[in-house]
C-alpha cells in the first residue's frame, strides 16, 4: 500500500500526462467555433502537446488538450440542463460557451479545414452539447487546467453567492463573455436537426465499452462463487469448531436444502414489503437527470415501511410465534431467496430487452448476455411507478437483516437458556440496527448513489440486495448463537465508542456531500470551497472531502470492524465482513474513481493532487 501512496506522490510531481489515449473517441472542438466533433484519437506530440485527431469524415487535425472533451461530459452536461422538452433544450443551447479558446494555427491544413468547415454546416452530425447559462458561468469557471494553480483557484461557497473579483478574473481570463456573440453560428441549425443529432449521440456512446468485474469470464464466475460463498459461510458458522482451516463440512442432502413452507415464507415478507413500499404515505422526490434529462419519480418511505415491519413483529411476538424458526430454517430461507433473486434476474433481463436503448444502464449494455445479465441490462425496471432496484436495495433485505439479526438474539436466549441476550449481541444488533435505520432514515440520499444512477439492476444488485445483505451481514449474530462470547463493560464501552466514531465520520460525510450536491448554494455549507468542474458540479476540497477522497467508507469501515470486535479473536469467520467490506469498498472506490475521471477530467486529476489519500489518511 505503501508503494502505492509513494508512487502516486511521485506521479504527481510531473507534469500531467496526456488525457486521452490513441483510439479513444472524444468530442474535440472545431477550431475558431464553440461546435464538438466526434473524433478520434489518433497520436499525441509530446513535445508540442497536440493531439491529431481524425474526424468522421476523415479531416485530420492537430488539438490542444483543452479543445477535447470527453464523450461522457458531454452527456452529463445535457443532464445538468435539466430539459426535458426539445424546445427548453434548444433554447438553453443558444446560451452556451465553450472555456477552451480557439486554436488559431493549429490547424495541420487552414484551407482543407475551411472546406470541411462548410462541408459539416450542412451536414453536421453532432452538435456542442456544452451550455450554461450566464448565471452557471459566474457559478462555475469551466475547466481549463491553469485555473487551478494553487488554493486561491478553489472557491467557496462564500465566493460563489456574491461575485467577486476572483470570478470576474476567471471570467476575463478565459473570454468567457464573447461566446455568447457565437450563438449566431449556432442559430444556423434548426431545433429538429439539434433534437436528432443529440439522440445519435446518445445512442452511439450507450454501449458498455469498458467492462468491470473481470468481463465475461469473471461476471460468469461471480454468478456461481457469489451463491457458493454465501452456502459455504452458512455451513462453516453451523460448525463447533469453525476455523477456516478445517475441512469444509460435508454438504448437506439436498432435500433438505428446500422446503416449500419456507419459501412461502420469504414470498410473504417480500410481498409485505412490496405493499408497505405502495401505501401513499411520505414525500415523493426526484431522482437525478436520467440521459435523456427525464427525472423519476420516487416515494420516500422506507423509514415507515421500518415501523410498519417492527409492528407486526411485535405483534407476532405477542401471539408466542417463535421468530427463531427463522434460525432453525436459516439455510432454506437462504437457498429460497438466492433461487428467487436468480428468477428475478431472469425476469429483469428479458425486460430488458425490449426497452428503448436510453433506458439501459451506462455499466451493463455491453452486448454480452452473460455480463450484462449480471451487471444489469436495464437501469430503472418499473412495473408501473413500482421501481424494483430501488424498493429491492433498502426493503426486502436490508430490513430482512435486522430480523434475521433479533431472531438470532432470541435463538441465542432460547438455546442457552438465558434470561437476557449477551452483552455481544446486544452490541451487534445494536449497532447494525444503527446502520439499517440510518440507511432508511437518510433514503433519499441512495438516489445519487452509484447503485441508482449507474448501475442496472441484474443478478448483481439483485442477489447482494436479496441474499448477500440479509446472510452475509448478519453472520456475527448467526456466529453467536452457536458460539458464545463473554466480554467486559471496558471492551463492550471501548467498542460503543469505536462504532461511534465510525458512525459520526460516516453520516457527517455522507450529509457533507448530499447536502452539497441537492444545494450547492446552502449558506450552511458556505464555509466548504469546492473545485468548480466544466458539468457545473463542484468537487469538495474541505471538509471531510478533503479529508480522504472517500471519508464515508472510512466510517463504513471502522464500523465493520466494531461490528466483529463482539465476536472475540477465536475465529477469523466473524470478521470475513470487515474483510470483505474493505475488498468490496475499494474495488467500489476504483469503480467510483475512474468514473469520476471520466466525468470531470482534469478538475478531477486536480482534486487527487489537492487530497492524495482514497480512504485510509496517510495509507492508502
Ligand atoms: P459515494 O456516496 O461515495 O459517492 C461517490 C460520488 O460522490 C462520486 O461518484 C461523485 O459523484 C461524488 N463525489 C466524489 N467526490 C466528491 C467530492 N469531493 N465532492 C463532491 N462530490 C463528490 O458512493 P457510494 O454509492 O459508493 O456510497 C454511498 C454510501 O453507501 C457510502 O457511505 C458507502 O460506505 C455505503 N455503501 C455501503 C455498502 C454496504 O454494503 N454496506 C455497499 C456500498 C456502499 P457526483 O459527482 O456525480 O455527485
Amino acid at each position: 500500500m505503501f508503494g502505492i501512496t509513494n508512487g502516486r506522490k511521485e506521479s504527481f510531481c510531473k507534469m500531467p500526462s496526456r488525457r486521452f489515449a490513441d483510439g479513444e473517441v472524444v468530442m474535440g472542438r472545431w477550431p475558431g467555433s464553440v461546435l464538438y466533433y466526434e473524433v478520434q484519437v489518433t497520436s499525441y506530440d509530446d513535445v508540442s502537446h497536440l493531439y491529431t485527431v481524425k474526424y468522421k469524415d476523415g479531416t485530420e487535425l492537430a488539438l490542444k488538450e483543452s479543445d477535447i472533451r470527453s464523450q461522457s461530459s458531454f452527456k452529463q452536461r445535457k443532464s445538468q440542463s435539466s430539459s426535458s422538452s426539445p424546445s427548453r433544450r434548444s433554447s438553453s443551447r443558444s446560451r452556451s460557451r465553450s472555456p477552451g479558446r480557439p486554436a488559431k494555427g493549429r490547424r495541420r491544413s487552414s484551407s482543407q479545414s475551411r472546406e470541411h468547415k462548410d462541408d459539416k454546416k450542412k451536414t453536421i452530425q453532432e452538435t456542442n452539447l456544452a451550455k450554461l447559462s450566464e448565471n452557471n458561468t459566474r457559478r462555475y469557471n469551466g475547466e481549463p487546467d491553469s485555473t487551478e494553480r494553487n488554493d486561491t483557484s478553489c472557491i467557496s461557497l462564500e465566493q460563489k453567492l456574491k461575485p467577486d473579483l476572483e470570478i470576474e478574473r476567471v471570467l476575463e481570463q478565459y473570454s468567457l463573455r464573447p461566446r455568447k456573440e457565437e450563438k449566431k453560428k449556432e442559430e444556423i441549425y434548426s431545433e429538429k436537426k439539434i433534437i436528432e443529432t443529440v439522440k445519435k449521440i446518445e445512442k452511439a456512446s450507450s454501449k458498455t465499452k469498458e467492462l468491470e468485474f473481470g468481463g465475461r469470464i469473471g461476471a460468469f464466475t461471480l454468478i456461481f462463487l457469489l451463491p457458493a460463498a454465501v452456502f459455504y459461510l452458512l455451513l462453516m458458522v453451523k460448525q463447533d469448531d469453525p476455523s477456516l482451516m478445517n475441512f469444509p463440512p460435508p454438504l448437506p442432502k439436498l432435500e433438505s436444502l428446500w422446503e416449500a413452507r419456507v419459501f412461502g415464507v420469504f414470498l410473504l415478507w417480500f410481498f409485505l414489503q412490496a405493499l408497505f413500499y405502495l401505501l401513499p404515505v411520505g414525500k415523493v422526490v426526484e431522482g437525478l437527470p436520467l440521459s435523456n434529462g427525464r427525472k423519476l419519480q420516487y416515494r420516500i418511505n422506507g423509514f415507515y415501511a421500518f415501523i410498519l415491519t417492527a409492528a407486526a413483529i411485535g405483534i407476532l411476538l405477542y401471539f408466542q410465534f417463535e421468530l427463531h424458526y427463522l434460525y432453525d430454517h436459516f439455510m432454506q430461507f437462504a437457498v429460497s431467496a438466492a433461487a428467487f433473486s436468480m428468477v428475478l434476474s431472469i425476469y429483469l433481463y428479458f425486460r430488458s430487452l425490449k426497452v428503448p436503448e436510453e433506458e439501459l444502464a451506462p455499466g451493463g449494455n455491453s452486448g454480452y448476455f452473460v455480463y450484462d445479465f449480471f451487471t444489469g441490462h436495464e437501469l430503472n425496471p418499473r412495473i408501473g411507478s413500482f421501481d424494483l432496484k430501488y424498493f429491492c436495495e433498502l426493503r426486502p433485505g436490508l430490513i430482512g437483516w435486522v430480523v434475521i439479526n433479533l431472531a438470532m438474539l432470541l435463538a441465542e436466549m432460547k438455546i442457552h437458556n438465558q434470561n437476557m441476550p449477551s452483552l455481544s449481541m446486544i452490541l451487534v444488533n445494536s449497532f447494525q440496527l444503527l446502520y439499517v435505520v440510518d440507511a432508511l432514515w437518510n433514503e433519499e440520499a441512495i438516489l445519487t448513489t452509484m447503485d441508482i444512477t449507474h448501475d442496472g439492476f441484474g443478478f448483481m444488485l439483485a442477489f447482494g440486495d436479496l441474499v448477500w445483505v440479509p446472510f452475509v451481514y448478519s453472520l456475527q449474530a448467526f456466529y453467536l448463537v452457536g458460539h458464545p462470547t463473554a466480554i467486559s463493560w471496558p471492551v463492550a464501552a471501548a467498542i460503543t465508542i469505536l462504532n461511534c466514531i465510525g458512525y459520526y465520520i460516516f453520516r457527517s460525510a455522507n450529509s457533507q456531500k448530499n447536502n452539497f450536491r441537492r444545494n450547492p448554494a446552502d449558506p450552511k455549507l458556505a464555509y466548504l470551497k469546492f473545485i468548480p468542474t466544466a458539468t457545473g458540479k463542484g468537487l469538495l476540497v474541505t471538509g471531510w472531502w478533503g479529508f480522504v477522497r472517500h471519508p464515508n467508507y472510512l466510517g463504513d469501515i471502522i464500523m465493520a470492524l466494531a461490528w466483529s470486535l463482539p465476536c472475540g479473536f477465536s475465529h477469523i469467520l466473524p470478521y470475513f465482513y470487515v474483510i470483505y467490506f474493505i475488498c468490496l469498498l475499494v474495488h467500489r472506490e476504483a469503480r467510483d474513481e475512474h468514473h469520476c475521471k471520466q466525468k470531470y477530467g482534469l478538475a478531477w486529476e486536480r482534486y487527487c493532487q489537492r487530497v492524495p489519500y482514497r480512504i485510509f489518511p496517510y495509507i492508502y
